[in-house]
């Protein structure tokens, strides 16, 4: 990917991070830094941003490791705001692999939950996640955030989240993979649009969510055309 920077290597994958990705951390630096305005506060978000980078990498492995079961490699990892990308080889034909393929990531932010959701209610009781903030609350009770709300929003049936990939292979198994691809952008590209307009009310940050996500669906849509017309 294009103004991406290479961070280090991970079962012989690459993992990149996308310039855009810096907007994100300015943004966490910058709540933190307001927030706290001490050392210690930014320790902690620097911790909080490290532990998210962690997180993100261990959902994008499941992918990757996954195909890698189906005789896929994957090229490269690639950390975008809006979440991690990994780039296999090629998709898997069968629709039930790509099913299998898409679930392993937020797979591993369900797991990542639960151990934290118990190993916090051992330690210090029941985990309460209604007054956490970014800046504010346990660590770990936000990381145990961060992993149920990685998996809610991968799970969205929208490309270029996992859910839309969930969805076309549940398609496919019913109808041609290129009408089934067609059906699962159509219904991302309409929550690109309810994103946005919500965004705009609500949060801006929601809106450049919702660019990206429409992007992806047509990227998604056109790429899946081309390669059945080359075919
Ligand atoms: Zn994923």
């Amino acid at each position: 990917m294009k103004w991406s920077f290479k961070l280090g290597e991970i079962a012989g994958i690459g993992i990149y991070v996308h310039a855009t990705f810096l907007l994100l951390l300015g943004w966490v630096a910058l709540s933190y830094y307001i927030a706290g305005q001490s050392i210690a506060m930014i320790v902690n978000g620097v911790a909080f941003l490290l532990a998210l980078f962690g997180i993100v990498v261990l959902h994008e492995l499941g992918h990757a490791l996954t195909a890698k079961r189906f005789g896929i490699q994957t090229r490269d990892i690639t950390l975008l705001p809006i979440g991690g990308v990994a780039r296999l080889e090629r998709m898997p034909d069968d629709p039930k692999q790509e099913l299998w393929v898409a679930l392993a990531g937020p797979a591993v932010n369900v797991v990542l939950a639960a151990v934290l959701y118990i190993a916090i209610g051992l330690t210090s009781g029941p985990p309460s996640l209604s007054n956490l903030s970014m800046v504010s609350g346990d660590f770990w009770e936000k990381l145990l955030w961060v992993n149920v709300s990685l998996a809610a929003f991968n799970l969205l049936p929208a490309f270029p989240m996992d859910g839309g990939r969930v969805l076309r292979a549940l398609l496919a198994m019913r109808m041609d993979y290129v009408r089934a691809t067609q059906i699962a952008a159509h219904v991302g590209q309409g929550m690109a649009l309810l994103f946005g307009f919500i965004g705009l009310f609500y949060n801006p940050f929601l809106v450049f969510i919702a660019l990206f996500v429409w992007m992806g669906a047509s990227q998604e849509a056109s790429m899946v055309q081309m390669k059945a017309a080359l075919g």
